[in-house]
């Protein structure tokens, strides 16, 4: 057949499927009369189609194969040619069908005088649920648009197979793997186990209609949608250019050479031309690259494949309407979110109970997303390459962050060792739990306080199943993020004070809004709306907040209401001269003062407390100090502006290091710079919630922790095992004279003592 004769004959198919589609028989008389047309339209003796019931590939209609094999023959998922391309959701095209390795006979077809075979997986949201497949007495493969025509008739026999109830769908939908089992890594970011089923953050959309009704209504339809991505992308390009887009500048240069590359348009455009709907031409469209990437084994070009999926999802996203993340339709069942980056907010929005663990193609070990799923206790393991290509939505995974895997679709030996390492988890978090009453003292009797890092009123119970000496840090911004609006000054006393009745007598530290950086709130914009180049650097925390005084002004207000007779503790985030920190104090002071002029029960105490993030601070701390009464290291930003690296850049993710001379240096300093005031000094940032990290710490001379709750446990472990003489010893000649890896020396010392530091 030439290609022009195929083009026609693809064009008459679907026409004379649309009446196929339209007409009032049964749907088995529809089928028989399907594979008539094509077989006729395509020039093949043979058209089948096979359908998936009660788990095996069940043959439904044919012309040119036995009629008495019709609903006789069966074939399981990955048997036969017709298994394999249901199992592997790809297309066979062969000049020998018995050529291929898999060829699997069936006498009752009488299919033996058939060499050619072409056959393409009819799919439902990501399944295979039947084949369709075509077969020639000549030995010759079939042209590429006998191909793409016989793809499209899948598309349409899938829309036809659902309307007409001919497979039962849930079983479709929880059928047997598609593909066999694959093993990623990535860097761990929350350690932690989970087995659940993938769910895309991005739900992959479903085509409800295949064949249009209106032509230049589609045309229209898809214009739009085009109009609409492209102004996305390129403000997502934009706000990239000024370091706020949180995107891979190279991702966005590929979407918008897709976005605007005139073929990709052109070849949907074509397909809406055939008679075809705007979201099934764009999913024709994906299918043809899909399978010519295939054919190209080329890494780079397997990344630019993945974000031209991506896109073309955002184009059928638009199209559809079908616009909200998975988020919005609720967990099913245990539910393991892939997604190529997440905001925190976000991630908030899923169900806790459902959500098991996150794996992501980027990610960053103290972005804000991978702070609130610590504090979730969720596993995320990131920087996983490939993720999506690998995977379905519904797929079974393991989610091993402890050892930076994740295995999907696992075989039994996979499920075995899981369950084994899964079993010894638990134990070790048992071991853990039993750690909860017991105070944690280092071997020569120092006592070390380990508070919990919240922000949340569900974080609370965290504190007496880990028995912390109490909140070191509670992000108030949590509840800003998690709310459409800003949160009223009633919302914000409530929260206050069940935060302060759930902690009871211990102490908990409350941070003012740190809004900025990676926590973007869509109300509170930059006064004159621009995007601001560096937002980490930016206008965020503190300086927002003297700004908008009128933020902080309720926000002191409730806070001194709900802590009406007890001590409030309140720190500022990032300080970086003194008169920040005196500025911000005086709003609470005011607050006080006005509170006591209403006659209201004010708190007995009032702590202030400054957080060193901004490295400047540090070489004020002498002056500030008398007016401090706690100092809390956050050493999150301290080591992304130490560095001079961006905290949420994945790229940068693994390169530096905390235990670094360079940041062990320089907080030792910081204790030498309040030492003499009274003033308490805690680290809160991620790196004391690592064992190896928190060693170091202690060795440099801290003594307060301010921690993930799931470190609680291994933390106390860590310090009951802990001489700080020795440890001071040893921190201090490695700070003299830096090994080559201070991480390796402080891993084998430990290691040397039977200290567990994992
Ligand atoms: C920090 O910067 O270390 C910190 C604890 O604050 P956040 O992570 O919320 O910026
Ligand atoms: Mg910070």
């Amino acid at each position: 057949m030439t290609v022009t004769s195929a083009v026609s004959a693809a064009r008459q198919i679907l026409t004379r499927l649309h009446d196929v589609m339209a007409s009032r028989s049964n749907a088995q008389a529809k089928l028989n009369t399907v594979v008539d047309v094509i077989g006729e339209g395509l020039d093949s003796e043979v058209c089948s189609i096979y359908l998936l019931r009660e788990g095996q590939l069940e043959l439904f209609a044919t012309r040119g194969l036995a009629q008495e094999a019709v609903h006789v023959t069966r074939l399981g998922v990955g048997e036969g040619l017709v298994g394999t391309i249901a199992e592997n959701i790809e297309t066979l095209n062969l000049a020998e069908a018995t050529a291929h390795p898999d060829f699997s006979y069936r006498p009752e077809t009488g299919e033996d005088k058939f060499h050619s075979f072409a056959g393409v997986p009819i799919v439902r949201r990501e399944r295979a649920v039947g084949v369709l497949c075509v077969q020639h007495v000549d030995p010759r493969r079939y042209e590429e648009v006998e191909i793409e025509a016989l793809q499209t008739v899948a598309m349409v026999l899938s829309e036809l197979i659902h309307n007409a109830d001919l497979i039962d769908e849930e079983e479709a939908a929880l059928g047997p793997a598609q593909t066999g089992p694959v093993r990623l890594v990535g860097l761990s970011l929350v350690k932690g186990l989970a087995a659940g089923n993938a769910v895309f953050h991005q739900p992959r959309i479903t085509i409800e209609h295949v064949m249009a009704e209106d032509r230049d209504a589609e045309l229209q339809r898809v214009y739009l949608a085009f109009d609409k991505m492209r102004e996305q992308i390129d403000r997502m390009a934009s706000q990239a250019e000024f370091g706020v887009g949180g995107e891979h500048e190279e991702v966005l240069e590929t979407y918008k050479m897709f976005a605007y590359d005139e073929g990709w348009s052109r070849r949907i455009i074509e397909a809406i031309d055939s008679g075809l709907t705007a979201e099934a031409a764009i999913e024709r469209v994906q299918q043809r690259t899909r399978m010519r990437m295939r054919q190209i084994d080329d890494p780079l070009l397997a990344d630019r494949m993945h974000d031209l999926e991506d896109l073309s999802n955002r184009l059928l996203r638009i199209v559809s309407g079908q616009m909200g993340t998975a988020a919005s339709q609720g967990l099913r069942s245990d539910s393991i979110l892939i997604a190529r980056n997440l905001g925190p907010a976000e991630l908030l929005e899923y169900d806790k109970r459902r959500l098991k663990g996150v794996v992501l193609e980027e990610g960053s070990l103290t972005a804000h997303v991978v702070i609130v799923a610590r504090a979730m206790g969720i596993p995320v393991l990131g920087r996983v390459r490939g993720l999506k290509g690998a995977l379905r939505d519904g797929d079974p995974l393991l989610l091993d962050a402890d050892a930076g895997t994740v295995s999907l679709r696992p075989n039994p030996q996979m499920v075995e060792a899981f369950d084994a390492r899964f079993a010894r988890n638990k134990e070790r978090q048992a071991a853990y739990a039993k750690l909860r009453d017991v105070e944690p003292f280092t071997r020569d009797g120092t006592r070390i306080t380990v508070m919990i890092n919240a922000g949340l009123r569900d974080d609370m119970p965290g504190l007496s199943l880990t028995g912390a000496d109490g909140v070191g840090l509670f992000r108030t911004e949590f509840q800003f993020l998690v709310s459409a609006t800003l949160p009223a000054r009633e919302r914000q006393t409530r929260l206050y004070r069940d935060v302060l009745d759930a902690a009871g007598d211990r102490p908990v530290v409350f941070r003012t809004v740190d809004i900025g950086g990676d926590k973007v709130l869509p109300y509170l914009r930059h006064n004159d709306g621009e995007q601001e180049e560096n937002p980490a650097m930016g206008w965020r925390a503190l300086r927002v907040a003297l700004e908008r005084d009128g933020l902080l002004k309720v926000q002191a207000r409730s806070l001194l209401e709900a802590a009406a007779g007890r001590t409030l503790n309140v720190m500022f985030p990032m300080v970086s001269e003194p008169w920040e920190f005196d500025a911000a104090r005086e709003v609470f002071e005011s607050q006080r003062k006005y509170l006591k002029s209403l006659k209201k029960k004010l708190p007995e105490a009032i702590r202030y407390g400054a957080m060193l993030e901004v490295p400047a601070l540090a070489e004020t701390l002498d002056l500030l100090a008398p007016r401090l009464s706690f100092l809390s290291i956050g050493t999150n930003d301290l080591t992304q502006f130490l560095f001079a690296a961006d905290r949420s850049n994945p790229k940068l993710a693994e390169r530096y290091d905390w235990l670094s001379p360079a940041i062990m240096r320089f907080l030792r300093r910081v204790l030498l710079g309040v030492a003499g005031h009274n003033v308490d000094v805690t680290v809160c940032g991620e790196m004391g919630g690592r064992r190896l990290e928190a060693l170091a710490l202690l060795g440099i001379g801290i003594r307060r922790l301010s921690i993930t709750p799931a470190s609680v446990g291994p933390t106390k472990e860590l310090v009951r095992k802990v001489d700080l003489n020795e440890i001071s010893a040893a921190m201090n000649q490695w700070l003299s004279s830096p090994p080559p890896s201070l991480r390796e020396a402080l891993a084998s010392w430990a290691q040397e003592r039977g200290i567990d530091t994992d």
